[in-house]
């Protein structure tokens, strides 16, 4: 498994990172919290030993099934907007890489992560750091249902591009509670990220933030196996 070969943390990454963090302060994100917590994960276990040595390059970066981890400075600003608190209920849909899910897992809330290709779930579910959380669990399915069994839930994080806020996912909101999610601009290539509060059972306040550019969230599930998974 190529995880296996690139499980340690070296001083080179450390400092690598290090200097990954300030890029993305000197950016903008001033959240110290999120900042400390993504100079503590590895995000180059995150990502094919092909492509290790762009880790700390504040780019995202192509993972299996045509997908990307994120980039770093989109990670910090979609967290920060969470502004999530130890304890909370997070589902986030999109677990892609894992690398996100790990962020918020680190602030010690519980977290829901769902995923539609099944090469990808397989691959994140089984990934020893993985095994360091006990607060995440792991779904393979389409998240537009999201999870009606374990809602509602303080916050919700969407890593894709929407043309709309999904409907499931809104009633799956705590009053009170946080949505971050992309949602298309009229060219459909770019999405402003925005943040929905839960004010009450029927009344939302919306705020609109910075473009960014997100791979589609796409219906139903994709199956699959992982040559990486066949010994
Ligand atoms: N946060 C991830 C981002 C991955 S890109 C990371 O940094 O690695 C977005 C992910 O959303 C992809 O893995 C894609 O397969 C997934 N996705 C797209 N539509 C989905 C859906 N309906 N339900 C669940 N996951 C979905």
């Amino acid at each position: 498994m190529n995880f296996m070969l690139t499980e340690e943390d070296s001083y080179w990454h450390k400092g690598l990172r290090k200097k990954l963090i300030e890029t993305i302060a000197a950016k903008g994100i001033k959240d110290e919290k999120v900042l400390s917590i993504m100079n503590a994960v590895p995000r180059h276990l995150f990502i094919d030993s092909a492509l290790i040595k762009y880790a700390y390059e504040n780019k995202a970066l192509p993972i299996e099934c045509e997908q990307t981890i994120s980039h770093p400075f989109t990670v910090a600003y979609q967290t920060q907007l969470l502004d999530i608190s130890k304890d909370d209920k997070i589902l986030e849909i999109g677990t892609g890489s894992g690398y996100q899910t790990i962020v918020l897992a680190a602030y010690k809330a519980m977290v829901f992560t769902i995923e539609r290709q099944k090469i990808l779930y397989d691959k994140f579910s089984v990934m020893p750091l993985l095994k360091k959380y006990h607060n995440v669990k792991c779904f393979y399915g389409d998240g537009y249902k999201g999870l009606k069994t374990y809602a509602p839930f303080d916050k919700i994080l969407i890593t894709a591009a929407v043309p709309t806020v999904p409907q499931q996912l809104l009633e799956q909101l705590k009053p009170g509670g946080i949505m971050v999610v992309p949602i298309n601009t009229a060219n459909k290539t770019t999405q402003e990220m925005k943040k929905i509060i839960r004010l009450s059972a029927t009344q939302f306040k919306v705020e609109t933030f910075d473009q960014f550019q997100f791979v589609p969230m796409l219906e139903g599930k994709k199956s699959g196996t992982s040559k990486h998974l066949i010994q």
